[in-house]
């Protein structure tokens, strides 16, 4: 999607859940719910049942202050939950626990903001309001929502913690969306407080308006690849509908990953729906100045602050320091790899390259790779100590990042080694130089055409010919091709 218009609106509703806690957020039970057998983390806080009481975890509560700091939010001095009344069987007790900045309700944190780099410019995205929530269970469909045969319910995601970060409709494109995403993603695990790397860890719903139409919300959208494409899709369906004179609904509709579609779910809720109600079973929570601050303190370095730094301490160009702190996975690795070989230029060159691009075209994160940062400097190191060429290297890093082999392992394994036998190499040269009289002459008129021979020699040797001993070989037999043809 390339123009989408000034007139394209987009907010974006993110939840995210804080990872790191061991338990959740109003019972005792473990967080650790992925990859466990449904319905087995649970108790009757959990499951909703009569007479069960909810107590705060204090943890979660200075994670989220944390958060709303590092998103320059101002803080409420006093919290409190509200009931959110809805029948849906992910949410065994008819409500969820959340907050409300309606009827007497203050949200934790409001009015924040974060800045994007994008396309060169700096622009501010502003951030309604934060606050804590309980997750519900999960519903598991068969295939597509609507045509699932039936649902299953499984309730350890219940109760799990929950950030609700709200932004006001200043995101102008998908693409846009994405890099928010990306940003808040980075921020979050800077904290120490989330791992966007998990399954269904930051889910977001976005509100779409075009030109004079009406508001849609997409719901589930499960991560931040999906954004764009759910986003661009549903722009491109509205676009539709105004160019033939079609109303665009006011409504809910739902991504659906598998079809890559939004299908219509229902006519939105309006607030009234939800009977916010103050919970009674929770008492007001005060955020004192001195518990704030204590939290200020603190705080660790942040993407913005890390990319000021990677330039002054490792000269990197902006753009690349932006690119590394984009993920703090990605940065920890540069960093570390950086202390095991002082060459942050050609780490972060790599990095950025032939690391990245890999990952990117087979849609894996860095830690789903199998490279490390001791890999990386080993194969830079080959390169420093003569043994590979770069043109090998570019060979070598995509097995180490599926297999997970040492480098100087595939070097051995498939006889990678630089060529640099003078006598092989001679004898390849004569060759080449009797298979090719026109580029000869050529280069013997104009060293810039020696390039081509070099080439040759390359193709010849798969990649493997010295580079620097070649072209020093090539130019001393033009040398003497040149000094002979004088003497004639
Ligand atoms: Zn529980
Ligand atoms: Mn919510």
């Amino acid at each position: 999607m390339k123009k989408t218009g000034n007139n394209l609106k987009i907010g974006l509703e993110v939840h995210v859940q804080i990872t790191s806690l061991k338990t959740k957020l109003f019972c005792g039970c473990s967080s650790d719910y992925r990859g466990k057998e449904p319905n087995t983390l649970v108790c009757p806080v959990c499951l909703g049942l009569p007479g069960s009481l909810p107590v705060l975890n204090k943890r979660a509560v200075e994670y989220a202050v944390m958060a709303a700091l590092a998103l320059n939010c101002e803080l409420s001095n006093r919290m409190l939950f509200f009931r959110k009344n809805y029948f849906y069987p992910d949410l065994p007790k008819n409500f969820q626990i959340t907050q409300y900045d309606r009827a007497g309700g203050v949200p934790l944190a409001k009015n924040g903001y974060l800045y994007l780099e994008h396309g060169g410019e700096r622009k501010k995205i502003r951030i309604s309001r934060i606050h804590l929530e309980e997750d519900p269970g999960r519903l598991v469909h068969l295939g597509s929502i609507d045509h699932s045969p039936y649902t299953l319910v499984d309730y350890n995601r219940s109760g799990i913690a929950l950030l609700e970060i709200v932004t006001a409709p200043d995101i102008r494109s998908p693409r846009e969306a994405r890099i928010f995403l990306q940003k808040l993603r980075s921020i979050l695990e800077h904290l120490g407080i989330f791992d966007g790397s998990l399954e269904g860890s930051m889910r977001c719903d976005a509100n779409i308006s075009l030109a004079g139409g009406t508001r849609v919300e997409v719901k589930n959208i499960s991560s931040f690849k999906e954004v764009e494409r759910a986003l661009s899709f549903e722009i491109t369906r509205q676009k539709g509908l105004l160019e033939k004179g079609i109303q665009v609904k006011r409504e809910t509709r739902h991504w659906d990953e598998t079809r890559r579609v939004t299908i219509s779910l229902r006519t939105k809720e309006t607030e009234q729906d939800y009977r916010y109600f103050p919970e009674p079973d929770l008492v007001p929570v005060e955020l004192n100045k001195e518990f704030i601050e204590q939290i200020r303190a603190r705080m660790p370095e942040l993407p913005d602050e890390r990319l000021e730094r990677f330039v002054s301490q490792y000269g990197l160009p902006k753009y690349d320091a932006g690119v590394l702190v984009s993920s703090k996975a990605l940065a920890d690795f540069f960093e570390e790899a950086v202390k095991l070989y002082d060459k942050p230029k050609e780490i972060s060159n790599w990095m950025m390259s032939d690391l990245l691009r890999y990952l990117y075209e087979n849609n894996l994160e860095l830690q789903e790779s199998k490279i490390t940062p001791r890999k990386l400097v080993e194969m830079i190191r080959l390169i420093d100590d003569g043994v590979i060429s770069g043109k090998i290297a570019k060979r070598i890093l995509p097995k180490v990042i599926v297999t997970g082999k040492d480098p100087s392992e595939i070097v051995k394994e498939e006889g990678m080694t630089k060529i640099s036998d003078r006598e092989f190499l001679e004898k390849l040269i004569a060759k080449i130089f009797a298979e090719n009289p026109k580029a000869v002459k050529d280069a013997l008129a104009d060293e810039k055409a020696a390039h081509y021979l070099i080439g040759q020699l390359m193709k010849a040797t798969q990649g493997k010919a010295d580079p620097i001993l070649s072209s020093r070989m090539i130019m001393k037999r033009l040398e003497m091709l040149r000094k002979s043809k004088e003497k004639d």
